[in-house]
């Protein structure tokens, strides 16, 4: 509708997206949405899409839940707010930490609130910094992640993000230092076995350290798999590589688990999917299943120790938000964790569903990834993508100005699909809650797109 007064003009008039790439926008055009149902979501005039990215990777339960509604209302009827300042917080604070550290991989910890990813990740540094200032030592601030990695938008969560994009903003704020990305396929060498290549990456890393100096270095901060770069598992034995060279020089292994904590790998945190014991989690999104904006640091037992020793020198952790440990954001946590993990109101854990369609989910990549355009299927779990290639031999890319995962993404929306082009591939990241013919269609559609786009561009 390009009517003046169309919900989408009144969306473009007055408000601004999040990473909006305009001409592939324009071309689909603004999409205004008002309820949903399970993996759908409708739109003001009554389309209906499947939406194959759950959001933005979090609304795992689907969007009409009603045992995670009732636990917002419940809560809000309850104590509908207060934040966890000067020695006071809410019940259901107490009882989320507690939960938090009993499900974490870690025997022992402690956690601190925030309102999103971006925010636990600066927060996560902030803690570092303090750690440093606390000890006597102002050194150890510089921050290692890899390029691709996405960890916020904030500007320090920003500045550990290893995408180009952060050039327009000057970013990355110094010491921050974005190492190469795990990915075997698109990094690997000519001749380079997939052994040689998480070789390297631990040589590059031995001479990072060596180069910045250990007592300098703060923190190694990586995702299990990669989200926003594109769906992106590390190499064979990257972190039994890369952890042990961490630890000889005392530098935490931080795993920021935005996406793939709680069950999006199919197991319960990444870091027992690819078998590392970080010294941290970062964590959100699955966290309250999307139905509240809140994250978590999640310390093991070593920083929280070290920590609470600095907290206790000064008797003050000079940071916090007006809504850390929000008492709704802890009840809906409180219920996403029991819905995803232990099972809720007579249903089974969500992550036997994540466990049971994976298959389904891996052949069907699989089977996506004969096409003579797609140059690798990869994931884990229920996240995948496909990344398109213009030769599949070579590797070659489609002509960045042919907007080919655009196009793919656009014309599924056509067809009532959601999925979200990141650079040249297009991801996948389907709700837990999702059925067996739900994902049929979501193949079915991609499928489709997928030949009409390859057979106009090629
Ligand atoms: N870390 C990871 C791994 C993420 O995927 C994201 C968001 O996609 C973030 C951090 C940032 O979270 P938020 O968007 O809630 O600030």
């Amino acid at each position: 509708d390009d009517s003046p007064n169309s919900w989408e003009a009144r969306a473009d008039a007055h408000s601004f997206y999040g990473f909006t790439d305009l001409p592939s926008i324009a071309e689909r055009g603004t999409v205004v949405l008002t309820h949903g149902e399970g993996p759908y979501v409708f739109d003001v005039h009554g389309r209906k899409f499947l939406d194959a990215n759950s959001g933005l990777w979090n609304m795992v339960a689907g969007f009409d839940h009603k045992g995670m509604a009732e636990a917002a209302k419940a809560q809000y009827d309850r104590f509908p707010g207060y934040h966890a300042f000067f020695g006071r917080m809410s019940d259901q604070t107490v009882m989320l930490s507690e939960k938090l550290i009993d499900v974490s991989p870690f025997e022992r910890g402690k956690v601190f609130y925030t309102n999103s990813g971006s925010e636990a990740n600066d927060t996560l540094v902030k803690m570092l910094w303090f750690l440093g200032g606390a000890e006597g030592k102002p050194e150890r601030r510089k921050i290692l992640t890899r390029k691709n990695g996405y960890h916020g938008v904030t500007a320090v969560s920003a500045s550990m993000t290893g995408k180009p994009y952060n050039d327009v903003f000057g970013l990355p704020l110094p010491g921050f230092i974005h190492l190469t990305c795990p990915h075997y396929w698109r990094e690997g060498r000519d001749g380079e076995s997939e052994a040689e290549f998480t070789a390297r990456m631990g040589s590059e890393l031995e001479e990072v350290i060596a180069r910045e100096g250990a007592d300098t270095i703060a923190a190694f901060v990586a995702e299990p798999v990669m989200g926003a770069g594109g769906v992106i598992p590390p190499s064979e034995g990257y972190f039994q590589t890369v952890a042990p060279i961490l630890k000889k020089h005392g530098i935490p292994l931080v795993a920021d688990e935005v996406i793939t904590g709680f069950g999006r790998t199919g197991s319960d945190w990444g870091c027992q999917a690819y078998d590392f014991m970080p010294d941290a989690i970062i964590s959100s999104k699955n966290l309250t299943a999307g139905y509240f904006p809140m994250g978590a640091v999640i310390l093991g037992p070593e920083m929280s120790d070290r920590l609470q020793a600095a907290v206790d020198e000064i008797e003050e952790f000079p940071h916090g938000f007006t809504a850390s440990g929000h008492p709704v954001g802890c009840a809906v946590a409180l219920k996403a964790i029991e819905v995803i993990m232990d099972g809720s109101d007579g249903a089974a854990p969500l992550i036997d569903n994540v466990r049971a369609l994976t298959p389904k989910f891996e052949a069907e990549m699989a089977r996506l990834a004969q096409h003579p355009h797609i140059g690798e299927a990869r994931g884990k779990g229920l996240m995948g993508a496909l990344e398109a290639v213009k030769d599949k031999a070579t590797k070659t890319p489609f002509d960045g100005s042919l907007s080919v995962s655009e196009r793919i993404a656009n014309t599924c929306t056509d067809h009532g699909l959601i999925c979200r082009p990141l650079g040249q591939a297009v991801v996948l990241c389907p709700a837990f809650i999702m059925t067996e013919p739900q994902m049929d269609e979501m193949f079915q559609k991609l499928e489709a797109a997928l030949n009409r786009v390859f057979e106009d561009v090629v």
